[in-house]
């Protein structure tokens, strides 16, 4: 068997792995780059208008026969581990006869995406998993595997063929919300590995103040129930872990929980996949606040707004109760605020990855909102991946997704087998 790392051995983001046997092929994701070769934050403006052509030149697109629109398809499948996108962005250029695997989540946020136009990948031809069940592409068998992450319905791979055992981890962590996941792989580990391809995001980065979804829930709980304040809080609406530990403390402190349309549609569009994501009609801790913004106008024009209209609260409403808003923070939410003069003894909670901070404080220094940050990893700390790696028991470590690979027998006791990017090895 061949493996071939297109991108992701020596960075995160852009992940794009090759498996190729004697009679088939597979891709595991097809991410967009996060950093550019200067490791400058990657211009998504420069894949705008491109053609395929120019992006392959450019190194942005990996150079691979037959995957994209128009060739005859030369990949079997590509598997998708989680719906970030720096592990699906680049797959609006892919022909769409080639299936792509993916949890039932992650295909419901892609689609969100694509509704809202965040993404241009539209989902032609894709193949729903279920976690634990095993299926056949080709003489490969692979082995899905729920795993915890930041992303949603994220999965680990356990990839089979030519008597050869590889375990893909994909993103994941061991403080979320589904730490259970974690300790199960601890417990019951996948047997006889060849290779471990394992992300390695959080070498080299700082493990911050708040370690687990819980330590975030108890901080803003008890944040919530001294301060007076109207809250604002920054987070990614889809990230599902953060919102959940926010609700919770918005239940625990006696607060509501004020979502944006585009939130409260991400939440409803996953209700069928887990009952404990928290949802609009759940009563008194959570409304919604039709910010009038290119979202709620696109939901308004497709009906679907209409369906949230019972947890609606406006903006007056909204005055008399400051003081028990957890405000889910948005670029036009805070904007519509700062233009009726509403952001008086207001604080701003800031629980997202630093990397952000900057485009966004400006705004809040001059409305004099203080930040608090509160914020812990999507990413598995060096101590997790330790024990992930010691049950695992591999007969190889593959680094990938990070920035470190050379890093790596530092940490992890056993062989570390080094691929360069855009390198085929024999495994
Ligand atoms: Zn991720």
């Amino acid at each position: 068997m061949w493996l071939t790392i297109h991108r992701g051995a020596e960075e995160i983001g852009g992940t794009c792995i090759e498996l190729q046997s004697t009679d088939s092929r597979i891709l595991i994701d097809f991410g967009l780059p996060l950093v550019d070769e200067n490791r400058d934050p990657f211009d998504f403006r420069k894949i705008k208008n491109k053609s395929r052509e120019n992006l392959i030149k450019a190194g942005i697109l990996p150079a691979i026969k037959g995957l994209y629109k128009g060739e005859q398809p030369a990949v079997d499948a590509i598997l998708l581990s989680h719906p970030h996108q720096d592990h699906y962005g680049l797959l609006s250029f892919v022909n769409p006869e080639i299936p792509v695997y993916l949890s039932h989540g992650c295909k419901e946020l892609i689609e969100v995406s694509y509704f809202f136009g965040q993404t241009g990948y539209d989902l032609k031809n894709v193949k729903t998993v279920e976690k634990w069940k095993p299926f056949k592409v080709g003489d490969f068998t692979i082995t899905p595997y729920l795993v915890d992450h930041s992303g949603f319905d994220a999965l680990a791979f356990l990839i089979e063929s030519e008597g050869k055992k590889i375990f893909y981890s994909g993103d994941f962590r061991g403080h979320g919300r589904k730490s259970v996941l974690f300790d199960n792989i601890l417990k019951n580990p996948p047997k006889n590995i060849d290779y471990l391809i394992l992300e390695g995001s959080m070498l080299g980065r700082d493990k911050g103040r708040y370690h687990t979804e819980t330590d975030i829930e108890n901080e803003l709980t008890s944040i919530l129930r001294k301060e007076s304040d109207l809250f604002f809080v920054a987070c990614s609406s889809q990230n599902i872990d953060r919102l959940v530990s926010i609700y919770r403390a918005c239940v625990r402190s006696n607060h509501i929980f004020v979502l944006d349309p585009y939130t409260a549609l991400i939440l409803h569009k996953l209700k069928k996949i887990s009952r404990h994501i928290p949802q609009f009609d759940w009563g008194k801790n959570i409304r919604l606040f039709f910010v009038p913004n290119g979202y709620t106008r696109k939901m308004a024009e497709d009906k679907s707004l209409f369906l949230f209209k019972s947890a609606k609260i406006t903006y007056q409403e909204m005055q008399s109760i400051r003081n028990q808003l957890v405000i889910k923070d948005s670029h036009s939410t805070r904007q519509y605020f700062a233009n009726k003069n509403g952001l008086s003894n207001t604080t701003l909670v800031y629980s997202m990855w630093d990397g952000y901070l900057s485009s966004v404080k400006p705004f809040w220094d001059k409305h004099n909102v203080p930040v608090l940050k509160i914020h812990s990893s999507g990413h598995a700390y060096i101590e997790e991946l330790q024990k992930f790696v010691e049950a695992i028991n591999p007969k190889y470590i593959i680094p990938n997704h990070t920035f470190f690979p050379e890093k790596y027998p530092e940490y992890f006791a056993g062989k570390i087998k080094m691929v360069k990017d855009k390198e085929t090895v024999e495994i």
